[in-house]
């Protein structure tokens, strides 16, 4: 309940209301692991709101944003991942069916920028996305092979 509790405050501060809709978006996000996009949020919460509007969730999005309290992932061209986790990590996402996982490794921090990059700009942060293949798509996949090697030797003797 710490990160609700932290958001009602940050929203208070910034003289936003705290609706019931927002109080479950808050709920929702607190401890999720999950990086769940904008409509995984809006169906998560349509049982309980039938009146919400994907563009209110979209909404209360952007002002958790705003109140430093998710970062957006935009490791996918097609739908940006949230993440209530906005201390400095990484991701991989699988390139065949999504899956996302955190990548708590740091040491990127260290990473020194060209001095020309370091002259144009004061970096404020970073993140790297990784793409990949799960390892559960891989077996799939083999397995996908091994089906389709079989019809294919059966019309050859035929
Ligand atoms: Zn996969
Ligand atoms: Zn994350």
């Amino acid at each position: 309940m710490d990160y609700s509790h932290n958001m009602i405050r940050k929203f208070r501060e910034r003289g936003l209301k705290i609706t019931p809709q927002r109080l479950a978006i808050f709920n929702l996000l607190d401890g999720n692991t999950g990086h769940p996009t904008a409509e995984e949020i809006y169906s998560g919460l349509k049982k309980d709101f039938p009146n919400l509007s994907f563009t209110t969730v979209y909404n209360i999005l952007k002002s958790i944003k705003e109140a430093g309290g998710i970062q957006e992932l935009l490791i996918e061209r097609e739908r940006a991942h949230y993440d209530p986790d906005v201390s400095l990590h990484h991701h991989i996402i699988c390139t065949r069916c999504g899956k996302l996982r955190d990548i708590f490794y740091t040491n990127t921090s260290e990473m020194r920028l060209p001095d020309d990059i370091l002259k144009e700009f004061s970096v404020t942060g970073h993140q790297i996305h990784f793409y990949g293949v799960c390892r559960a798509c891989s077996e799939n996949e083999e397995e996908e092979e091994g089906k389709t090697a079989v019809p294919r030797e059966g019309a050859n003797a035929n």
